[in-house]
């Protein structure tokens, strides 16, 4: 069975082929950290995570390595820092531990390597240091510029035309460039910003561009060339066109990436989603908040609501769209709450629908089907192969209700407070469990009259 994946390079789904099947590498634009994730970044999110789950099926858990990077070096990050008075360390630490906190309630596996830009400044520079060895880049006025002239297929990636580039890129018109689609590898940092000894002989301190964090990163980590490169379609240009135009021409190599992939993009309730239009949303805020719908959304209705649609697909995010994710998941839990010893047994057909570049629509479609034959006559077998997707997809359909020990001696201890009737620690523990998804119920045993807790894991 091969894996098809769709390449925005050739237009066209490819089969899949690793450069080494060993070490299937895959790298993954990371957030800029200076405020809390929005509902469109958990898109990518899930749905590399999706890739990386499926890879490590096909090609065995130990042979993929999957890097996702932090950008901790950008403008709206010194711009917040300053409006909160707090340095830039600690807003990018508090906002990477953000970001943590919502991947993991989304069920998102942590990525093999998560490099931080703050951290590969040497290898940026090195990088620069051969890009203007190489005739590619040029120092003028203690800025560092890519040449767009030196490569030949400058655009492919993209498709664009020169002048659509102009206009998507919102190029900035400065005297110094040579070519006004040259772009910064590196430039000048402006009093009280963060700022390194530049490369080139530059005498002033600096700070790189974008696109160069992402090239530097992805070549310690992975290496010249690697098989998959993502992100969000909004990354296509200039983005990821630079990347490639950088890694390439410093490299002396013919490519970057095998395959590039993109996710489409994510709106809100018909519109798309802006601070003006007062329907932008956190992920945190959907978990933790009732700003949406007026209720709080566990993690796995957010994720199975975001694999209902193609990952090419744009995505109408609605309340309608997570109720309905909710539904399925009570409806598949509920089947297979009747086959309490069944175990996971993967399905060929559901790894090839899925190896159909990440067809999830179908794959759920199929996921139905399965629930509705455990529900009849196919029993065991259905239920098993209905387990097994759940997991592949990171959605978990059998509800445990084990806790961990430290929970459990929570409870103990919340048990002491009420003998010692002292119900404002009781009513502490509650609520911090409670926030760890366990809702306590107390009681009495019928047979000894003694004061007992019981709990329920909520999803
Ligand atoms: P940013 O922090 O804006 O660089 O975005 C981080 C990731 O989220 C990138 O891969 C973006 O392409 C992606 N992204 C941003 N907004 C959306 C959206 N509305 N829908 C889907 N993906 C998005
Ligand atoms: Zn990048």
């Amino acid at each position: 069975m091969s894996l098809l994946l769709y390449n925005t390079l050739t237009r066209r789904k490819d089969v899949f082929r690793p450069i080494d099947p060993q070490n299937v590498r895959m790298y993954v634009c990371g957030p800029t950290v200076y405020d809390y994730a929005h509902i469109g970044n958990a898109r990518p999110a899930i749905v590399f995570d999706l890739l990386f789950r499926l890879l490590r099926h096909v090609y065995g858990d130990t042979h993929v390595t999957y890097v996702r990077n932090i950008t901790d070096v950008d403008d709206k990050i010194n711009a917040r820092a300053a409006d909160e008075g707090v340095s830039i360390r600690d807003l990018t630490e508090r906002t990477a531990a953000q970001y943590h906190a919502d991947l993991k309630a989304l069920n998102c596996l942590p990525p093999t390597i998560e490099p931080r830009a703050t951290e590969h400044i040497g290898q940026m520079k090195k990088m620069i240091e051969t890009l203007v060895e190489n005739g590619c880049a040029y120092v003028a006025e203690d800025h560092v510029l890519f040449a767009v002239a030196s490569m030949k297929d400058y655009g492919r990636l993209s498709g664009r035309s020169l002048d659509e580039m102009i206009a998507g890129a919102r190029v900035e018109v400065a005297p110094y460039k040579r070519d006004a689609m040259d772009f910064v590898l590196w430039k000048p940092s402006k009093p009280g910003e963060p700022g390194w000894d530049s490369p080139c002989g530059i005498a002033v301190q600096g700070r790189p561009g974008w696109h160069i964090e992402c090239s530097a990163m992805s070549e310690t980590h992975l290496g010249k060339t690697f098989d998959i490169h993502g992100g969000g379609i909004d990354l296509t240009f200039p983005h990821h066109e630079n990347e490639l135009a950088q890694s390439r021409c410093a490299h002396g190599t013919d490519m970057m990436a095998s395959v590039w992939m993109h996710n489409g993009f994510l709106q809100v309730e018909g519109r798309k989603m802006s601070k003006s239009e007062g329907n932008f949303i956190t992920i945190h805020q959907l978990l933790e908040t009732e700003t949406f719908g007026g209720r709080k959304w566990p993690g796995d209705v957010l994720r199975l609501a975001m694999l209902m649609t193609h990952y090419r697909e744009p995505i109408d995010f609605s309340v309608r769209k997570l109720e309905q994710a909710e539904a399925t998941l009570a409806g598949w839990r509920r089947t297979l709450s009747e086959f309490e010893g069944v175990t996971p047994e993967m399905s060929g057909r559901f790894v090839e629908i899925l190896s159909d570049d990440l067809n999830t629509p179908q794959a759920i479609t199929w996921m139905h089907e399965c629930a509705g034959d455990a529900k009849g006559g196919e029993g065991a077998v259905a239920a098993a192969a209905l387990l097994a997707a759940g997991d592949l997809l990171g959605i978990a359909l059998r509800v445990s209700n084990e806790i961990s020990d430290a929970a459990r001696k929570l409870v103990e201890e919340r048990l002491a407070f009420i003998r010692e009737k002292n119900w404002a620690e009781a009513d502490r523990i509650r609520d911090a469990l409670r926030e760890q998804g366990i809702q306590l119920k107390d009681g009495k045993d019928p047979a000894t009259g003694e004061r007992v807790t019981t709990w329920e894991v909520m999803q």
